[in-house]
């Protein structure tokens, strides 16, 4: 897909160009970073010296840490409240850097289909393959599986290559929370345990990468997103989705990782439009609308429209950022619109139905 530059988002991110700080009586209170080379640098060895911090990149803002170093990966965790056993992604600069952080040697059938498919990188695609010894165990959940992903945004590049290691990160927000898609979004709700947050405007995307596992054959769909099925089965050919039977719950009777029914959910009561008949709405419903000929927009306390004409990739976009806006309105419940479960819309469904869960 060929994501436009967002427009008009319901929430427009803090403009670049200074830096907020909120008062200046303890040096530790969070701060937004515009995106200027001594910003980078400063990230950069924030990260080399163990610390945690925020950056953009083309999907959602992601919180990073040096992936070799188990310490500083842990307090990702902690920052979270996320369950040990969710696998981050490692975020890479470069095609010589994955020999760092996958094995070479593990499985011939993997990197011929890595061969294959990495023409979408730079990218929202994460692939999953053999991990290398150098990756700790708290990056990967115990697996022995890591997943990759070269991100295209210019900011994330330029962090990853002058970090010049690579930079494990889960989704900026509490774990189970709807991803951020501005720095603003991550400063509402993780500013009180990041102090660093490099802000690279509006996530272009919008969502979370495609999560495509390379050790299984025929390769398997593990999340969909912009880098859709289709695009995936062009180049691979057959290709399962979801879980494999055997992924289902972990030793620990958990969720297999990144599976979980109800993620993705803001604080506010979610569903999906249809599912209760407008008669037993509450007092107070926000519509999120992807416009089309069914925008009925009649009865809701607030609409917010954040396509017109169902344009997919601008629904991706502006969808995150539209349901941070509503989830502070104090409403008694979101309605959103659904889309066809193809090619892009595969993807927002399967995050509005886990939102809605
Ligand atoms: P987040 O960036 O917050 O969406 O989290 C990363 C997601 O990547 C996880 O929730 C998993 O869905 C997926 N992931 C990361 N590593 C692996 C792995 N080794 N195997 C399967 N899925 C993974
Ligand atoms: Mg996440």
């Amino acid at each position: 897909m060929h994501p436009h530059p967002p427009s008009n988002s319901p929430e427009s991110p803090p403009p670049c160009g200074r830096a907020f700080s909120f008062g200046s009586i303890d040096d530790r209170l969070p701060m937004i970073y515009p995106l200027t080379p001594e910003n980078i640098k400063k990230a950069a060895a924030l990260l080399a010296s163990g610390e945690t911090l925020a950056f953009p990149t083309e999907t959602v803002y992601g919180l990073g840490a040096n992936a070799f170093n188990a310490e500083a990966v842990a307090k990702i965790f902690e920052i979270k409240g996320r369950p040990s056993f969710n696998p981050l992604i490692v975020h890479l600069y470069c095609e010589t850097q994955l020999q760092e952080v996958i094995d070479l040697n593990a499985s011939v059938a993997a990197l011929e289909l890595l061969d294959k498919i990495k023409i979408f990188w730079p990218g929202p695609l994460s692939l999953v393959l053999p991990k290398n010894p150098r990756i700790p165990a708290v990056v990967t959940a115990g697996l022995d599986t890591v997943a990759v992903r070269f991100p295209s945004h210019p900011g994330a590049r330029a962090l990853l290559e002058a970090c010049k290691f690579p930079v494990a990160a889960p989704s900026a927000n509490l774990s189970n929370r709807v991803s951020p898609t501005t720095a603003q979004h991550v400063l509402d709700e993780l500013g009180d345990r990041v102090d660093f947050i490099l802000d690279g405007g509006a996530c272009q995307v919008g969502l979370e990468s495609t999560v495509l596992s390379l050790v299984e054959s025929p390769p398997r769909l593990l999340r969909p997103g912009a880098i859709t099925l289709e695009d995936l089965t062009s180049h691979l050919g057959k290709i399962e989705s979801g879980p494999a039977p055997h992924q289902q719950h972990t030793p620990q009777g958990l969720p297999s990782p990144g599976m979980l029914k109800r993620h993705y959910a803001p604080r506010t009561k979610i569903v999906l439009r249809g599912q209760i008949e407008p008669k037993d709405y509450p007092p107070k419903v926000g519509l999120i609308s992807f416009g089309g000929t069914s925008a009925d927009s009649n009865g809701f306390t607030i609409v917010t429209t954040i396509s017109h004409h169902q344009d997919l990739d601008e629904v991706a976009s502006k969808l995150f950022g539209a349901i941070h806006a509503m989830d502070n309105q104090n409403l008694d419940l979101i309605v959103v619109d659904t889309c066809a479960e193809k090619g892009l819309g595969l993807a927002i469904m399967d995050r509005l139905k886990r939102a809605a869960a």
